[in-house]
């Protein structure tokens, strides 16, 4: 049985995305208007409908290995189960991985980049 909510950090979320929302379909954490992502994996400079910065607040350089590089053993690990399962063909994993590793590199470099994102704009009391 769920104990509730504490009432620690309960703010009006109203009309403001989840993280996942906003990851996947880049929609801001402020306002929930689209426009999150300017590429793959790429914050835009800032929101077109509510003008919120998001690029000053974008995590760069070597701290994306810790999260490129789980996903890598990940995905490293999971192919060789899957070869161990099944033996697919070659012509098979070469599209399959083809589309699963830059989905998968995508999409936790986007998780990773939001959830930093919205950690900041908490910080800054922007949420
Ligand atoms: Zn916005």
């Amino acid at each position: 049985m769920p104990t509730g909510e504490s009432p620690k950090g309960n703010r009006n979320t109203k009309g403001q995305p989840g993280i996942t929302q906003a990851a996947l379909f880049g929609l801001c954490p402020c306002c929930g208007a689209r426009g999150l992502w300017d590429g793959p994996a790429n914050l835009a400079d800032r929101c077109s409908a509510c003008g919120q910065e998001f690029a000053r607040f974008e995590p760069k350089g070597r701290g994306l290995y810790l999260v490129v590089l789980p996903v890598t053993v990940l995905l490293i690990l999971a192919a060789l189960k899957l070869d161990e399962a099944v033996q697919l063909p070659v012509w098979v994993l070469v599209p399959l991985w083809g589309v699963v590793v830059p989905l998968a590199v995508i999409g936790a470099l986007r998780f990773a980049k939001t959830l930093l994102l919205m950690a900041r704009l908490q910080k800054e009391n922007v949420l």
